[in-house]
């Protein structure tokens, strides 16, 4: 794990008084985790560099060797990329190696910890779930230049796209102890890990280290919600603090968000009426196992398992913490092993070919697909059509027409703040048309909830029947 922070604030080896850490002397410090090692790769009037080099035991982590009482065998798998990568064990360092530079302190130089000096950090791996997208709009409102530079999944197969690491370059105008802290902050965040459990004092230190920055951040609730491991409790303590009194109604925690999607909504009880019809095509089509792809919460998994008929049921999503909810609302492990055997959750992508979806008679895709960028689209179809090519598959998504009939939509122009897109009826059947050419199936459509006239029903479905089977 390497992290590289430059000025060119001359004379530019007054980096080393701000750091407490003289350049022409590297140094090493003993942590819990590992070693911290402070060198200087360069240290001119013009131009000098500090480099962060953590040295991380994997080996000792899993076995619990290190680490003080209570944290040890923090990882579970000997190979892992924490070694490797800028994650919450380099804000520990960072706390530990930096601790007066953080706190905006120099013997030496105090009105210049006090300034603001051109910095540059660059960290040479960072994981970051939600990407380059995720990475500027964490960073850019504080004042970076943010470069990013993708790293691939696979090297040698390139058709694999993009992995969730990257290189990361911050530039700015800043007091050292400010890009400290932000460092400090936002770098478990990007993970949205950390090795060690969220205790109450957390949301001390995030609005001690938050201080003077993140109450105006306007990703504030995100940052709040992965800081604190979405520890909701924790989360709301931290918001309702952060947040001066007349916007403290404001919670942009996930589950808020969803709230709105369902509120927006309620009236109709449209998302029942989704679940209602794909649990009853399903049935009809004579499935005995089923797949609930994009399960989310298992709202519709509930239902299928309320279905004799179905002796295999499988939901898959890409959120961790859907399964994790999914698996708590249907009591899982409560369940007798007869109708547990029944049921699998899996998680995984639906945008990469996945073996573990063939062999089933029936699919369901709810309100999945108008979460996917336009490209996954084209790969989530060849998942689920070739890959997977179950005999039926019902797919649900919104009807933007019927977005008319809401005066004001809470997430603008769409119902759902994560929405790539919403279609109209003739897109979705333009959508379905070329999916049964290119993969050989036949398709119906039909409305979901209420119909209004000219703009139809709120939710379109439609059912694919493979060609060969008469579904
Ligand atoms: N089908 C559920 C949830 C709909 S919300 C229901 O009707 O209640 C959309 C779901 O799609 C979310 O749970 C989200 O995590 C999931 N999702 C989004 N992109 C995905 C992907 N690439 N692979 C698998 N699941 C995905």
């Amino acid at each position: 794990m390497l992290l590289t922070i430059t000025t060119t604030h001359r004379p530019a080896t007054d980096l080393g008084f701000l750091l407490h850490k003289n350049p022409a002397r590297p140094q090493s410090f003993d942590l819990s985790f590992g070693r911290a090692h402070v060198v200087y790769p360069e240290a001119g009037d013009d131009r000098c560099t500090a480099a962060l080099i953590l040295d991380i035991d994997p080996v000792g982590l899993v076995r619990g060797r290190r680490g003080p009482a209570g944290e040890g065998g923090l990882l579970t798998q000997y190979v892992n990329d924490r070694p490797y990568v800028a994650s919450s064990f380099l804000s520990v360092a960072l706390s530990n190696v930096f601790a007066s530079a953080m706190a905006g302190r120099s013997k030496e130089r105090p009105e210049l910890a006090d300034a603001s000096i051109p910095l540059e950090a660059r960290l040479s791996v960072v994981p970051c779930r939600g990407g380059e997208v995720l990475l500027r709009r964490l960073f850019e409102p504080l004042g970076y230049a943010v470069t990013v530079t993708p790293h691939a999944l696979d090297g040698r197969a390139p058709e694999w796209g993009t992995s969730r690491y990257f290189t990361l370059t911050l530039a700015g105008t800043q007091r050292l102890a400010s890009l400290l802290t932000h460092l400090y902050v936002l770098v478990p965040v990007l993970d949205d890990e950390k090795h060690y459990w969220v205790g109450d004092d957390e949301v001390e230190k995030l609005l001690r280290h938050g201080e003077g920055w993140l109450a105006a951040h306007p990703d504030r609730a995100l940052i709040a919600r992965r800081y604190l491991k979405h520890r909701q409790s924790l989360v709301r303590d931290a918001i309702a603090r952060l947040v001066s009194d007349e916007e403290s109604e404001e919670d942009d925690s996930g589950a808020a968000r969803d709230a709105e999607e369902h509120t927006l909504e309620r009236p109709l009880s449209l998302h029942e009426q989704r679940l209602e019809i794909v649990r009853a095509v399903i049935r009809e089509s004579g499935a005995t196992n089923v797949l609930d792809l994009g399960c989310g919460e298992g709202r519709l998994l509930r239902r299928l398992l309320e279905e004799r008929q179905f002796t295999r049921i499988v939901g898959m999503d890409v959120s961790y913490r859907s399964l994790e909810i999914a698996a708590d609302r249907l009591k899982l492990d409560r369940m007798p092993a007869m109708q547990r055997e029944r049921i699998t959750l899996l998680h995984g992508s639906l945008v990469y070919r996945d073996d573990r979806l063939q062999g089933f008679d029936a699919a369901a895709v709810v309100e999945v697909i108008e979460h996917l960028d336009p490209p996954r689209l084209a790969a989530f179809e060849r998942v689920a059509f070739e890959f997977a090519r179950p005999r039926m598959v019902a797919v649900t998504t919104p009807n933007a027409e019927y977005n008319v009939v809401w005066p004001t939509l809470p997430a603008g122009q769409f119902r759902h703040r994560d929405h790539r897109f919403e279609w109209t009826r003739a897109e979705f059947e333009a959508w379905g048309s070329r999916v049964t050419e290119r993969f050989g199936y036949v398709v119906r459509f039909a409305p979901v909830g209420p119909a209004q006239p000219d703009v139809g029903s709120p939710s379109q479905m439609a059912v694919f029947a493979r060609k060969d089977t008469d579904v």
